[in-house]
């Protein structure tokens, strides 16, 4: 089904079935925008079909970042469907908290798998729809893992610090055609990821070291990418914004 109805820019979205991907889709729509959702998971994928399912605005599709076929598939489908892609937030994570010596070959390769092969996948596959529009960017989501080492971390941390990386080499060389390409960094947000990966001595910890004394929200990690994605952030290029309440600067 065609929803070329219109001329309004489209956002790209990674895990945009559920928890922070979710409300970054909310909040380009809420700003106007078109709004793609890729994510794997069955049941958040149904929950937001009965959510979107009826707004022209919204597509949603079944695509694992990891798996290249999916990716060229979904952008084959958001370019004749909506006929072009504004922004793109490669959201989607996976988390596994281990001490290293406990960190299976094959949980080192899963995480990776998403978190940075995924983002580079995505960029590289959607990076032709975007360099078609003025004004377009790339928002990766990392973590303030990728900014702090810390045990149980070694997998998630490494991808998530690559990312950082991947986000300015993809600057350098997508800058000159307009496409600006950031990090956002989030601290601790109560979504079901944080509720598989922290347990109660990771949630204390975080109480203690966060200055602000609390977790975020997922409207305000939001809030950073699209500001990113924005106008308003024109000259912003190849950075990275940490949203933790202060967790990184207190060292
Ligand atoms: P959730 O686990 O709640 O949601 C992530 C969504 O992404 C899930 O639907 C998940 O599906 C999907 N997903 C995972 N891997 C893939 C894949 N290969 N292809 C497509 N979809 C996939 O996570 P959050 O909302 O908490 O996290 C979003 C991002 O924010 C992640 O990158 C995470 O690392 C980062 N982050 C989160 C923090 C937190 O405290 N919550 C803190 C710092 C960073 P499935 O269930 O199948 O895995």
């Amino acid at each position: 089904m065609s929803k070329v109805l219109n001329d309004k820019p489209v956002a790209v979205v990674t895990g945009g079935a559920r928890g922070i991907g979710l409300e970054i889709g909310q909040w380009f729509l809420r700003h106007g925008r078109r709004v793609v959702l890729l994510d794997r998971d069955a049941a958040a994928l149904d929950a937001a079909t009965t959510e979107f399912g009826q707004n022209p605005d919204v597509l949603i599709l079944n695509c694992d970042v990891s798996r290249p076929e999916d990716v060229e598939r979904a952008v084959a489908t958001v370019r004749s469907t909506f006929g072009r892609a504004d922004s793109l937030v490669n959201n989607a994570g996976v988390a596994v908290f281990k001490p290293v010596l406990q960190t299976s070959f094959a949980e080192w390769r899963d995480v990776m798998s998403t978190n940075l092969d995924g983002a580079f996948l995505c960029s590289q596959l959607f990076a032709p729809l975007l360099l078609e529009q003025q004004g377009a960017a790339i928002v990766n989501i990392a973590s303030i893992s990728a900014l702090r080492a810390s045990t149980l971390r070694v997998a998630y941390g490494t991808s998530k610090a690559a990312l950082v990386h991947l986000t300015r080499q993809l600057a350098v060389e997508l800058g000159d055609a307009g496409v600006r390409v950031n990090t956002v960094c989030p601290g601790p947000v109560e979504t079901e990821m944080a509720k598989l990966v922290h347990s109660v001595a990771i949630r204390s910890d975080y109480y203690d070291a966060i200055p602000q004394g609390r977790y975020g929200t997922v409207e305000e990690i939001a809030n950073a990418v699209g500001f990113l994605c924005s106008a308003e952030a024109s000259f912003i290029n190849g950075q990275f914004i940490a949203v933790d309440g202060g967790f990184d600067a207190a060292g």
